[in-house]
């Protein structure tokens, strides 16, 4: 199967070849012909599996003949969860519409919203935006008016980030008439119920099975003390000789200590977090893609959307608090087809949680120790030790109560009370 074969025009196919797209991937040979077709579109992709081109080819070739005058109003809409994500998916179709007369912006927060403005003002026809800048945007007056085609993209992160208000008031000021692609890495309930609100008839695709990780990452967990986590990342990335690492906290806090620790061994270490400026976090992560920087540390939220090339080892240095931004975590490695790696460090706590993981993607993921690293057998899980003294706690003999006896002014052992039934 070719890109010709799926009907895409001349200027797109000059694009994507000069991308070095050969062939399309699986999402993109299901949902280009159904995008074309006009028919809505619930799809289960993860991300690195080529889904933007699957949805921003069919709509740049869609609107390829929309005049392109300083008054008219924005056809289409593509919403994200993140301002990285946005900014990876507008140079994206920048890239895919370098030889058409379309025009896009980006409507994302921490950015003037008057020089938003200024850009809608010469007329566009693609917006790539974040929920919440966008409704801010149409209470300004923005008209959505002709939108033709409105895209929710990575919808269970918007979920999750409580945008769910947000996608359903933009729905409902959308045209009668308009086609909604829906993707979504993970398929909960949270997103099978939005669904049902914003699809007419949807086509269903699912390119990997539910939750399930990328094939070709192997997934590899090591056990070893919280207070060893950050020796052993030093090591691993010295020892194999790691050239780039993308590495997880479940915090802000535990990223910045981390990237303290590993400054002292020497590597050299960026951070993007929620507490880091849209700026600071762009020129980390250029550094990162430059190669600049060695390890870069990332809380799950400000990772959404980085999307870095060839990137073949992923550690979580934490387990996230939720399982399916492990999924999330580990797409960031073997995109489109390339091999990757993903290790978790796990503590005494983790070793557990991982089952929740393992439950989602329906797989176990195999468990191993590094010599010199290995856990303490003394170093107990503290809830299992709480749990322990509860329960003995528990066990001890019932003390008899005594009450204070206002008549005799004496201390009087309890009565059982009897309980009393209808008949009484
Ligand atoms: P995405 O899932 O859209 O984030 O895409 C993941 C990566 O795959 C990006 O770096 C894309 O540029 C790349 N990509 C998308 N489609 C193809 C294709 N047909 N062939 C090769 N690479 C692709």
């Amino acid at each position: 199967m070719s890109f010709e074969k799926l009907g895409i025009i001349k200027p797109l196919l000059d694009a994507v070849y000069e991308l070095g797209y050969e062939h399309p991937t699986v999402i993109q040979k299901r949902a280009i012909p159904l995008v074309l077709s006009k028919s809505d579109i619930f799809a289960t992709a993860q991300t690195g599996t080529g889904k933007t081109a699957a949805f921003a080819l069919p709509i740049l070739q869609k609107l390829r003949n929309t005049p392109s005058d300083a008054n008219r109003l924005i056809s289409a809409v593509i919403l994200s969860p993140t301002r990285e994500l946005s900014i990876q998916i507008h140079e994206d179709i920048q890239n895919y519409a370098k030889y058409m007369d379309i025009d896009t912006a980006i409507l994302v927060g921490g950015k003037d919203i008057e020089s938003q403005q200024r850009t809608l003002k010469k007329g566009v026809d693609i917006v790539i935006a974040t929920p919440g800048r966008f409704t801010e945007h149409m209470e300004k007056g923005l008209k959505v008016s002709n939108i033709s085609i409105f895209v929710v993209d990575e919808a269970d992160r918007m979920l999750d980030m409580g945008f769910s208000k947000e996608i359903r008031k933009i729905h409902l000021q959308l045209p009668k008439k308009h086609q909604t692609l829906l993707f979504s890495a993970t398929y909960s309930d949270k997103v099978r119920k939005l669904s049902k609100q914003i699809l007419t008839k949807p086509a269903f695709i699912e390119t990997a099975k539910k939750n399930t990780t990328v094939e070709s990452i192997n997934q590899i967990a090591y056990l070893v003390d919280a207070s060893k986590k950050a020796q052993l990342l030093a090591y691993l990335i010295g020892s194999r000789n790691y050239p780039q690492v993308l590495v997880f906290t479940r915090t802000k806090a535990s990223a910045d200590e981390l990237v303290e620790e590993l400054k002292k061994d020497g590597l050299k270490c960026g951070v993007i977090h929620g507490d880091k400026t849209q700026a600071n976090r762009l020129k980390t992560l250029n550094q990162f893609k430059d190669g600049k920087i060695r390890v870069l540390v990332a809380t799950d939220i400000a990772s959404r959307g980085l999307d870095i090339e060839e990137l073949p080892y992923v550690i979580n240095y934490e387990l996230p608090s939720i399982p399916e931004d492990y999924v999330h975590r580990v797409g960031r490695t073997g995109r489109a087809g390339r091999e990757g790696e993903a290790i978790s460090l796990l503590d005494i706590y983790e070793k557990y949680e991982i089952k929740d993981i393992e439950k989602l993607i329906g797989l176990k993921i195999q468990k191993d120790v590094v010599e010199g690293f290995e856990p303490d057998p003394n170093i107990r899980r503290k809830d299992v030790e709480e749990r322990k003294l509860k329960n003995e706690h528990k066990k001890e003999p019932n003390k008899k109560v005594r009450q204070y006896n206002k008549n005799t002014s004496n201390f009087t052992k309890s009565k059982k009370k009897r309980k009393t039934t209808k008949r009484d």
